[in-house]
């Protein structure tokens, strides 16, 4: 792939591959964690009324409005709140601004692959940490020196989550380091580790209005941590782009984070929907991981995730598989509307049939 003219930061670079965005119609589309569910009615009325001649202007660089209602909303000053174009950009900046150092940043062996790809792109050194025979971050294993520390929590693909003593934990154990939090599923149950910044010099969280916003296609996400923080954040933004939300993202994002009704509904959907589709999938004959995120982790014992995933295709159901090591058995199933959770528990129940029925 490489090219005589590409700089020497690209040399053996793998980019990150997003999951399918299918051309076709009609597909039922549980492969990428979106929501099921439409953004906030408000957030749509919002980005419609600042869609007009203004956008000959700038926008505010600083976002003013749109981390004032995320910090309102999280009960934080607004000096604690960044916002960036997508949480992948503003991930992009944390490992640029505060987790490159002479020691290697660590992070589990089965975490959000997007992780190791900006640690080549800015040549950071990196541990993986193997998650425990369950999927489960032992935070002890991550109590030696260190140039940072990264974990999804929930993490992604196993949508695992930590409890606040656990995060509390590897604070503690990790003090002269910066411990990069990534929420971008904690909307779907689990606890947010903004409620420690005040304590911890070094925590950063990072979200999205991506997943529990139903905002994907907005690129909206946030970090939140002390001002020392949050100020590196500043100083890599204003040396790479001074607008990264636009007019229409920081209209309809703010408007999104103010309309906690939907907000609230629609997550709780989510959450009962992945119940439902849990127990469905284990009455099927899978191993289910508990899940706090907006998706399932899941493994058949007689059937490999590949095979399953290719078979879904054909019954227009997209579903996500990772070609790595330990994970190889699983499939990632994004918890969709009842609607397509049934038509998923369906398909599979079909197919698992036909494959049980005696070969002659
Ligand atoms: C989806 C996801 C993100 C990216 O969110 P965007 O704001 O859409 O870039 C970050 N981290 C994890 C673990 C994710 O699954």
């Amino acid at each position: 792939m490489e090219n005589r003219y590409w700089s020497e930061a690209l040399r053996g670079i793998q980019p990150y591959v997003p999951g399918e965005q299918p051309a076709t119609p009609g597909l039922v589309k549980l492969n990428t964690n979106e929501n099921p569910f439409p953004p906030s009615p408000a957030a749509l009325e919002a980005i419609r009324q600042a869609a007009n001649a203004d956008l000959r202007l700038y926008p505010d660089p600083d976002s003013r409005r749109l981390k004032d209602a995320f910090a309102r909303i999280n009960g934080i000053a607004p000096e604690c709140v960044f916002a960036g174009n997508s949480s992948d950009e503003v991930l992009a900046h944390a490992f640029l601004g505060l987790l490159r150092h002479a020691r290697p940043i660590l992070f589990p062996d089965i975490s959000y692959s997007f992780y190791p790809v900006y640690c080549r792109l800015y040549g950071i050194a990196c541990e993986t940490v193997p998650l425990d025979g369950d999927f489960r971050i032992r935070v002890s294993d991550y109590a030696r020196p260190n140039g940072g520390v990264v974990l999804a929590n929930p993490n992604a693909p196993t949508g695992r989550a930590l409890g606040l003593d656990d995060v509390r934990a590897l604070l503690q154990a990790n003090r002269d380091s910066v411990v990069l939090i990534d929420e971008a599923y904690v909307d779907f149950g689990a606890q947010s580790a903004i409620a420690l910044i005040g304590e911890f010099p070094n925590l950063l969280v990072t979200q999205t209005l991506s997943k529990s916003r139903s905002l994907a296609g907005l690129r909206v996400g946030f970090a939140a941590g002390q001002p020392g923080l949050v100020q590196a954040l500043e100083a890599v933004k204003g040396s790479f782009n001074s607008y990264p939300l636009d007019r229409l993202a920081i209209a309809g994002g703010t408007a999104a984070l103010l309309d906690q009704e939907h907000f609230e509904r629609t997550r709780r959907q989510v959450m009962d929907n992945r119940e439902w589709l849990a127990a469905e999938l284990a009455r099927l004959g899978f191993a289910v991981l508990p899940s706090l995120a907006n998706f399932l982790f899941v493994r058949h014992p007689a059937h490999g995730g590949g095979a399953l995933l290719r078979a879904l295709r054909e019954r227009k159901i997209l579903v996500r598989h990772f070609n790595a090591p330990r994970i190889e058995q699983y499939l990632r199933i994004t918890v969709g509307t009842r609607e397509q959770c049934v038509q998923l528990v369906d398909a599979l129940r079909d197919l698992l049939a036909i494959e049980q029925q005696p070969s002659c």
